[in-house]
C-alpha cells in the first residue's frame, strides 16, 4: 500500500497540491498517494481523525484551517511556533507534529528561483494576516537591512512588528505611513488581489531595481503587480513559485528527500497561462 498524504482546506477542489506532489513522487521514486480533502468549516478535527484512522501519514493544511492545525498539533517546529500557524502535519502514532513551510517556500522562491538576495535589502511586507506572520522570521533570517509591515488595519501591523521585535527592530503601521520611504522588495501578503482590489500605496515606494512579489497567483497579472509595474518596480513575480517551494519543503519534511522544483513550476506556469 502506498503511503497516504492529503491537503485539507475549504474550498479545496482547485488545489494544485495533488498535481505538485504527484510530480514530486514520480521524480523521486517515492511510493505515495496525495489527495485533496474537503473538511467542513467546523469539522477539521474530525477530518484529521478520520484521515489518521485510514492510515494517513501526513497532510498539508490550507485556508481556513492553519491556526486550528497549530492548536491541534502535539509538537511544533520552531518555525511553526513562531508563525502561530501550521501548513504541514506529520502523523506518527499519537503524535501530531506541526510545521510551517510557507516562509521557507517564499524565501527559496525569491533567492533561488528569482536570484534576488535579501541580504541588506529594505523590505516592505503588506498585510498582517496568517501569511504575513508566517514569513517574517524566515525573511529576517536572511539579514535584510530593514523590514516594515503595513496593513489596512494599522494596529494589526503594529502588533505583528512587536511580536517579532526580539529578532530585529521592525516597523509597523498603515499603508499611508510608508509615504516618503522606498524599498528594494515589496511583498503583497494581503488577500486584496483575491477580490480584485487595489491597495492604496503611496507613489515612490519602489526603489530602482526593486522586486514586487505578490503571494497571490492566477491567470493574468494581479492588481498589485499591475500597480507595482506602473509605479516603477523593476521586476514582478507572483506566488506560484512560493506554492511549489512550500510543497517541496513539506515533501522534504515527510520523506527526507528534497525534490527539484524547476520543471514542476514550469509545467504549472504553462497550464496557468494556457
Ligand atoms: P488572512 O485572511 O489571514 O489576512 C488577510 C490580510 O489581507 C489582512 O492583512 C487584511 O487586512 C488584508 N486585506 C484583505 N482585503 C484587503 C483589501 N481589500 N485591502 C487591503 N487589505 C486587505 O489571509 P492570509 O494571510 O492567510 O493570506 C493572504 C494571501 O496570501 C492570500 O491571497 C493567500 O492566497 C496568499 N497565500 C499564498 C501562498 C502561496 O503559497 N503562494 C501561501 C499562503 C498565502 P485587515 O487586517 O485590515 O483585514
Amino acid at each position: 500500500m502506498s503511503d497516504l498524504y492529503c491537503v485539507f482546506g475549504n474550498p479545496i477542489a482547485h488545489s494544485k497540491s495533488p498535481a505538485i506532489h504527484a510530480a514530486f513522487a514520480v521524480q523521486t521514486a517515492q511510493d505515495l498517494r496525495y489527495e485533496a480533502r474537503l473538511a467542513a468549516v467546523d469539522g477539521f478535527g474530525q477530518a484529521i481523525a478520520e484521515f489518521v484512522a485510514a492510515g494517513g501519514k501526513g497532510a498539508n493544511v490550507t485556508v481556513p484551517f492553519k491556526e486550528e492545525a497549530y492548536r491541534l498539533a502535539t509538537r511544533l517546529s520552531d518555525r511553526a511556533a513562531r508563525a502561530g500557524a501550521v501548513n504541514t502535519l506529520v502523523f506518527d502514532g499519537p503524535e501530531v507534529f506541526g510545521d510551517n513551510t510557507d516562509g521557507a517556500g517564499l524565501v527559496r522562491d525569491i533567492t533561488n528561483n528569482l536570484g534576488f538576495s535579501l541580504v541588506g535589502k529594505r523590505i516592505l511586507l503588506l498585510g498582517a494576516g496568517g501569511a504575513s506572520r508566517g514569513v517574517i522570521a524566515p525573511l529576517l533570517a536572511e539579514k535584510p537591512a530593514s523590514l516594515i509591515i503595513a496593513n489596512r488595519s494599522a494596529d494589526k501591523a503594529v502588533a505583528l512588528a512587536q511580536a517579532f521585535a526580539d529578532m530585529a527592530p521592525l516597523g509597523g503601521g498603515s499603508f499611508a505611513e510608508t509615504a516618503g520611504k522606498s524599498f528594494d522588495l515589496v511583498i503583497n501578503a494581503t488577500s486584496a488581489s483575491l477580490s480584485g482590489a487595489s491597495l492604496p500605496l503611496p507613489p515612490g515606494i519602489f526603489a530602482p531595481g526593486s522586486l514586487a512579489y505578490d503571494m497571490m497567483y492566477g491567470k493574468g497579472e494581479t492588481p498589485f503587480l499591475t500597480l507595482a509595474r506602473q509605479q516603477g518596480a523593476a521586476r514582478c513575480a507572483d506566488g506560484l513559485g512560493m506554492l511549489v517551494e512550500q510543497a517541496a519543503e513539506a515533501f522534504f519534511v515527510w520523506r527526507g528527500i528534497r525534490p527539484g522544483t524547476a520543471q514542476v513550476l514550469a509545467e504549472l506556469r504553462a497550464k496557468l497561462v494556457a
